[in-house]
Parts: structure tokens; sequence; C-alpha cells
């Protein structure tokens, strides 16, 4: 069984119908819907295909994604300059420009993103 995307509208978990047999019906023939009863969609059963289908937040991911691997190279390449500079200028300049600090407050903003 494939994983089920959260719900587009409150973020709640999927639902399967329960068939006959107490487990929920076989998951690519069938709909499904928000476990939450307090979201506006709770109750209306989607089809699984158009409940998994997201163009918008998968184009949105796979660019966030590539920003972050962007993201990480800048941290990298500033990581870099710092050491050379480090090495020609005994920490002079740690005392003007705090590039540990600016790389720390980039990766702060990347945790933030992923919880
Ligand atoms: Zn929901």
């Amino acid at each position: 069984m494939n994983t089920l995307k959260p719900c587009p509208f409150c973020g709640g978990e999927a639902r399967l119908p329960i068939g006959m047999d107490g487990n929920p019906v076989d998951y690519e023939v069938t709909d499904c819907t928000c476990k939450s009863d307090d979201c506006p969609i709770a109750g209306y059963w989607i089809p699984i295909k158009i409940w998994q289908t997201r163009p918008i937040e998968d184009t949105l991911n796979k660019r966030i994604a590539r920003l972050e691997e962007k993201l990480a190279e800048l941290v990298e390449v500033g990581n870099k300059m710092r050491d050379l500079i480090e090495q020609d200028y005994d920490g002079y300049l740690d005392e003007t420009i705090d590039w540990r600090g600016m790389a720390e407050e980039a990766d702060d903003v990347l945790q933030e993103r992923e919880e």
C-alpha cells in the first residue's frame, strides 16, 4: 500500500472506508476522506487518484528542495571563504564579519522549514 497524502485543507490524516471484513477497502480503487471532524471536507469521499494528485504542491516542494540545495552550497562556500580569510588574516575578520553566525542562521532557517 502506498502512503496517502495528508489532507490538503487541514493537514490531517486521510481515511479509507472500512470494508465488510473490517479492513480498509482496496487502496487503488476506493475513495478516501479526512479523519478530522473539524475539516471542511470531512465526510466527503474523494477518489484516491484525485486525492493524491497535487501538481502545485509537488512543484513547490521540488522548488523548495532545489533552493535548499543551493542554500547549502552557499553556506559551504561561505564557510570555505571564512576559512581562507581566517588563514590569511589570522582571525581579524571574525571581529568584523560573523561568518559562522551567518552560516548558523541560514541553517536555522532550513531547520524551521523542515518542521
Ligand atoms: Zn482535513
